[in-house]
């Protein structure tokens, strides 16, 4: 599975970084910024340098960021992030949802968050959040049941006192439940079929050639243009 919208670039001179501790990841935690309207992009520069001497006392990293439109991965996915405030960092991969402009905080509370304007912007960080979740649990043999809100670690015992990403979900009729739901649903339907147990299949052939080169550059094109479960079939 390709994340066509996922951008890597390591940040090397974050102390979380440069302290290149690994794990196996055993599940993902998911996070959001309580910072409006600060994308994915931009997060780079604030937290890729030191912070042992630094103005800011507080050491962190996460594995990714993402808003409505990217996917920016900050660390290798087996790196040992600093997350979770908690035991979750030497087992979750943690990334954070980029939240809109336009709200301020009350301790965790959100102050003046317009749902109805920012309602698009939520259903594409959502479905960027499912997808990155769906390429995870690919990459490292897990499940949705595998996946965690930040509150929800800290529940378990596993991560410090934060109520993100439930203080904002809500808002928009969602939550972690709804959000596992979605991710099982994609993992399901992302599954190929398998030929030689389905009963039948109604195949849509786009070419036959008789040079593989011509067939392997056929291919690239439907992928290209979308139809990413396209193969090629010898007969
Ligand atoms: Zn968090």
């Amino acid at each position: 599975m390709v994340l066509d919208n996922l951008k890597t670039k390591y940040m090397t001179r974050n102390d979380c970084y440069t302290a290149n501790r690994k794990i196996t990841p055993k599940g993902i935690m998911v996070h959001s910024t309580a910072t409006s309207g600060v994308m994915a992009g931009a997060w780079f520069s604030r937290w890729n340098k030191s912070f042992r001497a630094g103005e800011i006392n507080r050491q962190v990293c996460v594995h990714a960021f993402l808003d409505d439109k990217e996917i920016w991965q900050y660390l290798p996915w087996n790196h040992r992030g600093w997350h979770a405030g908690g035991a979750a960092n030497n087992t979750h991969i943690g990334f954070e949802i980029c939240e809109p402009r336009g709200h301020s905080y009350r301790g965790s509370t959100m102050v003046n968050y317009d749902v109805k304007k920012n309602e698009a912007y939520f259903r594409a960080v959502w479905q960027n959040a499912v997808n990155l979740c769906v390429f995870l649990c690919k990459e490292y043999g897990l499940t949705e049941k595998d996946i965690i809100g930040h509150a929800e670690g800290h529940r378990q015992g596993i991560a410090s006192n934060h109520a993100d990403p439930n203080h904002w979900f809500p808002q928009h009729g969602e939550s972690m439940d709804t959000f596992r739901t979605a991710v099982k649903k994609a993992l399901e339907g992302n599954q190929q079929p398998n030929p030689s147990t389905s009963q039948k299949l109604y195949r849509v052939q786009i070419g036959a050639y008789s040079v593989k080169a011509n067939a392997e550059a056929q291919l690239e094109r439907a992928k290209k243009v979308g139809f990413t479960d396209a193969f090629i079939r010898y007969d």
